[in-house]
């Protein structure tokens, strides 16, 4: 199948969560299960260090009267043979960050992501990009299927086409003022509480939502979750097009998150050196990070964005009832909102020999954290599925998380049950609140202290889940298969 992926972030390009890390991935999952793969993205000012051609094809997209033009320039996914399209328009692009500076969003989002959407329907065409699937994901394409819908099919090049929209968070919604509509060019008819309108403003996400021959989202759980009361609004809308929503579980990319491998952290190991090599690694980082160095004491790392959403209030919480009394290291990276980064300041502060917080993004100590970590606390609110306890299962170190969206679907609790069939990978609980939390930490901290042959299965066994994404791709492709346009579309 040939398969155009739209998205507004993709590694190594342009990062700011997950959907980077899933958008950089898929493509080449799917290259591999043989199928052929293009990516498009916008050209920020963060992927112009990338070496790229200019394709010598430029594009106009009117918004409001006015003719705004762009340029594509190509290039390959690194380590594959996947072709890239980068859309260049430096007044919309080019700026320090992908939607925000300094915590604000750009006034112009709605315009920005309206002419990239309209640049991917005309990249179709201009660059003649044999398309069976056009892939989009998130808010920022959302318009992308409404567009097929209502402007393109009828022509040649596009009637084939089939849409299918990826949600990767319900809390984004592309959601602007109702004058916004006439960005999109569409008539205002379509703004209406059935289609684009949501509560009198325009609603991005609906769109994609009510306009994609078919949506996934990143987990079976979040699937279901987001019909019920997970959908921040849009529970309705997805109920009405269950027939064709699945969740697929997000995949990993294995090559970078390896323990024998990683190029970022001070020791190898694999399953059979499993403690020697973690503890090398956990002895290096509470050197590198001053924490008094103790090979017995727990670990508990968190690597996130520092938000309501990751619970990271609740982990404040704990580790305020915690740290006075017990002997655990506790090591947080993140960076976000600025009451919770003075939280945890404030916590490093209070407790300097058993609390560790970096406000910071860096890859490297992400990497650290996790190899070195006894313990990684997911305490989410919600979460579609998560990333961080897939790489922490990999390493060897144990996620307690909290029992929703795509950590329910991962993590294995530790039963009686579990242990004696060697699945329990992890420890879940129910309520996100103080509570739930302590009572996920105890069970983790004593069975780390009291019980180190189920805490060591608990290790191998994530240790040797297939988290890859060849699987999710082989998932992907089952259902691009079921929405694939045997005949032109016909406008009705
Ligand atoms: P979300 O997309 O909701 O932020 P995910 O768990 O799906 O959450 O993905 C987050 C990704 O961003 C992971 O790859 C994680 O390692 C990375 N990440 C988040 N915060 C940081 C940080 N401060 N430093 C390094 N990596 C981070």
């Amino acid at each position: 199948m040939n398969i155009l992926i739209a998205a507004s972030e993709a590694v190594p390009f342009a990062k700011t969560g997950g959907l980077a890390d899933v958008c950089g991935a898929i493509p080449k999952a799917l290259a591999n299960l043989g199928h052929d793969v293009t990516l498009i993205l916008p050209a920020y000012r963060c992927t112009k260090k990338f070496p790229t051609e200019p394709t010598g094809i430029t594009f106009s997209v009117w918004i409001q009267g006015r003719e705004l033009k762009g340029t594509y320039r190509q290039c390959r996914l690194p380590d594959s043979h996947v072709p890239v399209y980068l859309v260049e328009h430096d007044l919309f692009f080019d700026r320090e960050g992908l939607y925000n500076q300094n915590n604000e969003d750009y006034g112009d989002n709605c315009e920005r992501f309206v002419f990239f959407c309209y640049a991917v329907m005309e990249a179709i065409r201009l660059l003649d990009l044999k398309t069976d699937i056009l892939h989009v994901n998130d808010w920022q394409t959302g318009l992308i299927p409404a567009l097929w819908t209502l402007r393109y099919r009828d022509y040649a090049e596009y009637e084939r086409i089939a849409t299918m929209m990826t949600i990767h968070n319900m809390a984004y919604q592309g959601s602007f003022p109702a004058e916004a509509m006439s960005l999109t060019g569409l008539h205002w008819k379509y703004f209406n509480w059935l289609q684009m309108e949501f509560y009198d403003r325009l609603n991005l996400l609906k769109t994609g939502i009510v306009f994609a021959d078919a949506i996934t989202t990143v987990s079976p759980s979040y699937a279901r979750e987001i019909q019920y009361n997970g959908g921040f609004g849009l529970e309705g809308v997805l109920r009405n097009r269950s027939d064709v929503l699945w969740g697929i579980a997000n995949g990993i990319d294995t090559g970078e998150w390896n323990p024998q491998t990683d190029v970022h952290i001070p020791a190898h190991y694999s399953v059979e050196n499993v403690h020697e090599g973690k503890l090398a690694c956990k002895t290096a980082l509470q050197q590198a990070l001053g924490l008094p160095v103790h090979p017995d004491v727990p670990m508990v790392g968190f690597v996130g964005r520092l938000h309501e959403q990751k619970g990271v209030d609740l982990a404040v919480e704990l580790i305020h009832r915690k740290a006075g009394n017990e002997e655990i290291q506790w090591v947080l990276l993140g960076s976000g909102d600025p009451n919770l980064e003075y939280s945890l300041r404030m916590l490093a502060a209070q407790y300097p020999h058993r609390v560790s917080v970096s406000i910071a993004y860096s890859n490297t100590m992400a990497h650290q954290i996790i190899a070195a970590s006894d313990i990684f606390l997911m305490p989410s609110r919600f979460e579609p599925c998560g990333l961080t306890q897939l790489y922490s299962l990999r390493y060897g170190t144990i996620p307690v998380v909290h029992a929703t969206g795509g950590l329910l679907d991962t993590v294995t609790d530790m039963t009686e049950e579990t242990l004696l069939n060697h699945s329990a990978t992890g420890i879940r609980f129910e309520t996100p609140n103080l509570e739930g939390i302590t009572w996920a930490m105890d069970r983790a901290i004593g069975t780390y202290r009291y019980n180190s042959s189920a805490w060591t299965q608990m290790m191998k066994t994530g240790m040797q889940t297939d988290s890859s994404w060849e699987q999710s791709a082989q998932k992907y492709v089952e259902i691009y298969q079921k929405i694939q346009r045997k005949v032109p579309a016909k406008l009705s």
